[in-house]
């Protein structure tokens, strides 16, 4: 396993005096180390300038910076162009400009949209925001009982009119890993574009998206231990060449005239107005910080607590563990007998607790559940198996409390 302890000292959440403090909701959001919040803080300290405009030294600096971070993500993901990394305010946003950019002009009445009915809402709604405008319609790779997909019940027919796939690499609730390649390969031999949200996966194990070739990939900087406020999308640079824009302002043009202009090349003419400046050179240290300690390794210890966690959470008769997929991240989805998750994770808290309780953004899947809510813990780096201890003891007291 990491050295937690180590790791920790680079986490100044971690180092705020006595009290103690149990992060287990990482796939909501991470913690940042020092190094990522020094980045961001040294970008407004030394350098604050606007990118690709400013005609002296910090202006340069900014912008070096800025453009060094797609150079970071190209070698970290393996993308085999720079041009076609966008820099994006996360997940969210990537998912919707292609749903934009690419679905408005592209599907037609007759077209469907296959995503999953694991998917977070952020790759539910944009299409259903798109199908309301083109007509065409969105349909459902089901759900199997252990939190797996149902691949094998798709139809001939549905298949056929199938226009684009658009599916989690891992799922944000059960932690299912799933069969991308299978599924990439599906929508080769139909012929269908593919989008592949990797929110939950480019933090924990790692992913090479030339080998994937798949045509958009998305992820979000503040799930990866970078700031809020960014994200990337992959696309094919064929691709987003025939795209239209997605927001119109400044640096996505090459010329404006009264009547009539055009576009930047790609990526920049998806990236208008002021970029994220900070928050992409912070992105660059949190690659950094997640390469130095190896994604391989990262995975690893993950792996080591997940099986951890599910064991001892596993004992507990009051618990129920929802789904079981064979390939999972470290993330697992539960309640408790009689107690609602939103009253679990307040009363954890009093122990310094953090965990996840609510739909997590899926509600479809919590319709398959048929429960409102879950309670949901979700590890990473900085955790280790004192931490599962903790909260293991702390739902038993808890469990006492309501009974
Ligand atoms: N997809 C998945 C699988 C997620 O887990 C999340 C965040 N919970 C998102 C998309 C949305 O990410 P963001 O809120 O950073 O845009």
């Amino acid at each position: 396993m990491l050295d937690v302890a180590n790791i920790r000292k680079d986490f100044p959440i971690y180092n705020q005096g006595e009290k103690p403090f149990i992060y287990l909701d990482s796939a909501s959001t991470s913690q940042k180390p020092q190094s990522v919040i020094d980045a961001v803080s040294n970008y407004y300290n030394s350098y604050a300038a606007n990118i690709h405009r400013a005609l002296y030294r910090i202006g340069e600096e900014a912008t070096d910076a800025y453009e060094n971070v797609r150079v970071e993500v190209k070698k970290f993901i393996n993308v085999p162009d720079t041009h076609s990394i966008i820099f994006t305010s996360g997940t969210t946003e990537s998912i919707n400009l292609v749903a934009y950019a690419w679905g408005l002009k592209n599907l037609k009445k007759e077209d469907t949209v296959l995503i999953t009915e694991m998917e977070h809402h952020s790759n539910i709604i944009p299409w259903q925001l798109i199908n309301q405008k083109t007509g065409s319609t969105l349909d459902y790779i089901p759900l199997n009982k252990d939190g797996t997909l149902n691949i094998d019940s798709l139809s001939a027919e549905l298949l056929s009119n199938t226009k684009l796939i658009s599916i989690s690499h891992q799922s944000n609730v059960f932690g299912t890993i799933n069969p991308i390649k299978k599924i990439l390969n599906i929508a080769k031999d139909i012929g269908a574009i593919t989008l592949v949200d990797g929110a939950q996966s480019v933090p924990h194990s790692k992913v090479d998206i030339t080998d994937l070739d798949c045509d958009f990939y998305v992820f979000s900087g503040h799930k990866m231990l970078g700031p809020t406020g960014v994200g990337v999308l992959v696309g094919r640079t064929d691709l987003l060449e025939e795209m239209d824009p997605f927001m119109g302002g400044g640096e996505m043009i090459k010329t404006v005239k009264l009547q009539g202009s055009t576009w930047n090349d790609v990526p920049w003419k998806f990236e208008a107005g002021t970029p994220k400046i900070a928050q992409v050179i912070g992105l660059g240290k949190a690659i950094n910080y997640l390469e130095n300690i190896n994604l391989d390794n990262i995975h690893k210890h993950e792996q080591l607590l997940l099986e951890y966690a599910l064991n001892i959470l596993s004992k507990n008769k009051d618990i129920t563990i929802y789904g079981n997929p064979p390939h999972r991240g470290a993330v697992i989805p539960f309640n408790v007998k009689n107690i609602h998750p939103h009253d679990l994770a307040k009363f954890l808290d009093t122990d310094g607790i953090c965990i996840r309780a609510g739909h997590h953004c899926a509600q479809p899947v919590m319709d398959y559940l048929d429960v409102t809510s879950t309670a949901r813990i979700s590890m990473n780096i900085y955790n280790d198996k004192d931490d599962i201890d903790q909260l293991a003891k702390s739902i038993e007291k808890t469990i006492r409390i309501f009974n």
